[in-house]
């Protein structure tokens, strides 16, 4: 008899990603790979931009999927001799970005806004990574003792894989992936949960910008110490840069040093939230936290978030100071929710989130509306000051039915 409260353990997928070491001529194969899918990936589009100009209609990814064996018959030596599965990835890509797009068709005619833009073709620079399933066009070989790891790729051959993690779980996929010169292998893995002891422990999460994260039972994480100077110094290195001769080796080495400056940023800040994701999920049972508006945050100008690694930045060079840190911050907690909802999966811990609408303003104990003089301290007309997070997140709390807040009952 199966119990809809438990259902049976869902496999949990998580992603390793590991920098590749690809030799000369495989290099060269790779980026022929990259290029001959971005072909894919662009008549694809047209077919579906073709159809939606003349009747409106929307191609499935089916019919899509139908025509790869006429295409790779009608080019041998082109299309027809890369892996068929990973072709299939790359138009189910397109499939995802096309359904995203009637999404906001969808949401735009029904609040009468302007109609979103059209998914655009792709130039081969941009277009940096494929997806193959394991097995099937590629093979992980993990590092023995003291050994490279390898990635075998159909069409590329047997890459060196700088293997620094334990691989968990049946590898699933591996990605091919370019980031400007670097080459990255990510291997995409499926592992059973293993729930964890009872912690006996429930929280609500409020995030401030003041500090990272406050628990509704009176934890602080303050926000790390590194996220100010990073800024700091990006800041002073595009200012050099936007000063330095266009296409002279000054300005390309400071271009340089501004994309290493962004990954060292990046990694300091996924550790970060790594280790403090671990300790809410070792600690509690369950975890409430506000729901995120994605689209808003998405939508700010100063940030260029990277679609595959969400709260992780590529710098576009012009980000001002002042939006940077702010912008590092939304980024930074869309990655942290990210991390410790894969991390909670695992666990078998629970998240919950809940409408934000109120908590950081309405009194936790009698729900009557708050004043907020100072970002620290909201003061309710009845029980007077306290701290604005705590009383956030004791609100998070008790609307996700977590800990004992009133914050419910207004009276
Ligand atoms: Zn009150």
């Amino acid at each position: 008899m199966s119990d809809p409260e438990h259902p049976d353990p869902v496999q949990v997928r998580r992603a390793y990603k590991f920098r590749a070491y690809p030799t000369r001529p495989q290099e060269g194969r790779a980026v022929r790979l990259l290029a001959d899918h971005c072909d894919l990936y662009n008549a694809a589009l047209m077919e579906r931009r073709e159809a939606w100009r003349m009747r409106r209609v929307s191609v499935s990814y089916g019919a899509q999927s139908a025509q790869l064996k006429e295409i790779r018959r009608a080019d041998p030596d082109g299309q027809g001799c890369h892996s068929f599965t990973a072709q299939q990835q790359t138009l189910r890509r397109l499939n995802t970005v096309f359904a995203a797009f009637f999404d906001r068709v969808r949401a735009a005619d029904k609040v009468g806004r302007k109609q979103p833009g059209y998914p655009r073709f792709k130039p081969y620079q941009r277009f940096g990574q494929v997806l193959f399933v394991a097995g099937d066009g590629a093979k992980w070989q993990p590092s023995g003792s003291g050994r490279w790891a390898r990635a075998a790729f159909q069409a590329v051959g047997s890459v060196k894989v700088r293997q620094h993690r334990e691989v968990r779980g049946t590898v699933k996929a591996l990605r091919l992936k370019r980031e400007y010169r670097r080459w990255y292998v990510i291997v995409i893995t499926e592992t059973e949960p293993v729930p964890l002891p009872a912690a006996g422990r429930s929280v609500g999460v409020d995030v401030g910008v003041a500090r990272f994260l406050t628990s509704s039972d009176g934890e602080i994480v303050a926000n790390p110490r590194f996220l100010a100077a990073s800024a700091q110094v990006i800041a002073d290195l595009e200012r050099r840069k936007a000063r330095a001769r266009p296409g002279s080796g000054n300005r390309k080495r400071l271009r340089r040093a501004v994309a290493r400056e962004w990954r060292a940023v990046r990694n300091r800040h996924r550790d970060f939230h790594h280790k403090t994701a671990r300790a809410l999920v070792d600690q509690c049972d369950a975890i409430a936290l506000e729901k995120l508006n994605i689209e808003s945050m998405t939508r700010k100008p100063a940030a260029k978030p990277d679609p595959d690694r969400p709260g992780s930045f590529l710098p576009n060079g012009a980000a001002a100071k002042a939006g940077l840190s702010k912008s590092i911050l939304d980024a930074a907690w869309y990655q942290f929710t990210c991390i410790l909802v894969s991390k909670a999966e695992e666990a078998g811990r629970r998240v919950v989130f809940v409408n934000p609408a109120g908590t950081s303003i309405n009194c936790h104990q009698c729900g009557r509306r708050c004043e907020r003089l100072q970002q620290k301290t909201v003061t309710c007309p009845v029980h007077g000051a306290m701290d604005a997070d705590v009383n956030g997140a004791i609100n998070i709390a008790s609307r996700a039915g977590l800990g004992s807040g009133q914050a419910t009952t207004a009276a």
